[in-house]
């Protein structure tokens, strides 16, 4: 702060009787006197202190009466102080700050008062003990200017209004000792100021920058918050796009590219022998039939009941997509032909065996399964082709039926068809 804003501060804080800065940022003043009032109250015992030293330096050489006005008056002046300082700090309203005028203008009163005392005990104690008085003023208004480390323009209204009455009378009595000290004291009293001056400006820089960071961290906060929500909003839709790429909306079931990323890695296990894997292609019999009597979308229900059907026969790890329009395909992993038959089995038993619940009433669906195993070798739309000839032959025996592959066929154990309890899982 230069000179002319501090005589700006002194004015501004003349005119207002305020012990807090006025011309700063109203955050900045709100802060600055909210800290002042908890400053006031720490530093109330520090104010006591001083207080005793002048009362010991009156209490010395001076008649009684003045000796006792003063001890009261300034009991009284210390009770008032803290008890409003109590009360702002009871009311205070962080929105709307302000401060307590009463209380400021009895420390202009109490700080003229120590200004004034030593005057007009000059008649009555040695010099040496006047200088003492003034000494403990000078300490008393020192501390105090400390309490308001925060509301430097105010200190300098009290300081002017003990230190300069003084001075100008002990200059007007003509004592040249009491002038240099009077002087002398007055010049320690500016340069306790001076430093209280930078430790004001670094105080309201601090706070500035403390109030400029608070704000700074609010708004990152308030972008974090925005980036986390979309952040959780993006990943959901990514998750919810990449159901709906490797899905089928009717039945909900893989859809055919799915099934295809499915089964490419698995060429290799085929190939390594690692592992046997059954493809079946199930399609549903007569299907046109159920759309032709009963229209499309009760089509539709016995499509996504059949697709139900289907997936309560499968194991962990096994895939289920629907490949075409009524026709599905299982990829069965850990699976000869001969147990994959018995699945299939089990799949057109359990379609077979159940009545559809539709809006047109119940309907019955049966299902063709063609079963081709698949070979060491073999790409994954051989082992498609295979399976899909063995349905076609399934269809042509008269449907409702489950044909294995002809190639497989050599595997295939001696076990009768239709064997597979139904409910059984591979
Ligand atoms: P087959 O026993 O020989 O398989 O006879 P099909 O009638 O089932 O076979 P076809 O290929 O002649 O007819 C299949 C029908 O499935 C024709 C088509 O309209 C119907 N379809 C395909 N997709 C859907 C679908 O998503 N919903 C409904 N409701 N029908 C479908
Ligand atoms: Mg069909
Ligand atoms: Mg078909």
């Amino acid at each position: 702060m230069s000179l002319k804003q501090d005589f700006r501060s002194v004015w501004i804080a003349l005119r207002q009787l305020s012990p807090v800065v006025v011309d700063v940022p109203a955050g900045v003043r709100r802060v600055l006197l909210q800290r002042y009032m908890e400053m006031s109250m720490r530093n109330g015992r520090l104010s006591l202190i001083s207080f005793g030293i002048l009362l010991f330096g009156l209490a010395y050489e001076a008649p009684l009466f003045p000796r006792l006005a003063a001890w009261a008056l300034l009991a009284a002046i210390f009770g008032v102080r803290v008890w409003r300082v109590r009360r702002m700090q009871a009311t205070f309203d962080a929105a709307e700050p302000r401060s307590d005028r009463t209380y400021d203008l009895l420390l202009l009163v109490a700080s003229s008062f120590w200004g004034i005392a030593p005057i007009v005990l000059q008649g009555h104690i040695s010099p040496f003990n006047l200088f003492a008085v003034m000494y403990a003023a000078f300490v008393a208004i020192a501390l105090l200017t400390i309490t308001y480390l925060a509301a430097l323009p105010a200190s300098l209204v009290l300081v002017s209004a003990s230190i300069i009455p003084l001075v100008a009378c002990m200059a007007l009595q003509g004592s040249m000792v009491l002038v240099v000290l009077a002087a002398g004291t007055l010049m320690c009293t500016v340069a306790l100021l001076m430093r209280v001056n930078s430790g004001h400006g670094t105080l309201l820089q601090a706070l500035a920058s403390e109030l400029q960071n608070a704000a700074l961290v609010q708004e990152l906060q308030g972008y974090r918050h925005r980036l986390e929500s979309e952040n959780a909003s993006l990943g959901s839709s990514l998750r919810d796009a990449s159901h709906a790429a490797s899905r089928d909306p009717l039945t909900g079931l893989y859809n055919r590219r799915y099934l295809a990323a499915f089964a490419a890695p698995l060429a290799e296990t085929v190939r390594m022998h690692r592992e046997d894997i059954t493809v079946c292609v199930v399609d549903v019999d007569h299907f046109k039939r159920v759309n032709d009597h009963h229209g499309h979308p009760v089509g539709d229900e016995v499509l996504k009941a059949v697709a139900n059907l289907l997936g309560t026969r499968l194991r962990d790890g096994d895939c289920l997509a629907r490949y075409g329009g009524e026709e599905f395909v299982t990829v069965l992993r850990r699976c000869d032909v001969n147990r994959a038959r018995r699945v299939a089995e089990s799949l057109r038993h359990n379609v077979a065996g159940v009545e559809i619940d539709t809006d047109a009433g119940p309907v019955n669906a049966t299902v063709s399964v063609g079963v081709a195993q698949w070979a060491a070798g073999e790409s994954f739309d051989e082992v498609i082709h295979r399976a899909d000839r063995a349905l076609y032959q399934a269809k042509r025996s008269g449907r409702d039926r489950v044909e294995v592959d002809a190639s497989d066929a050599l595997r295939l154990l001696s076990v009768p068809q239709d064997s597979t309890l139904p409910g059984q899982l591979h």
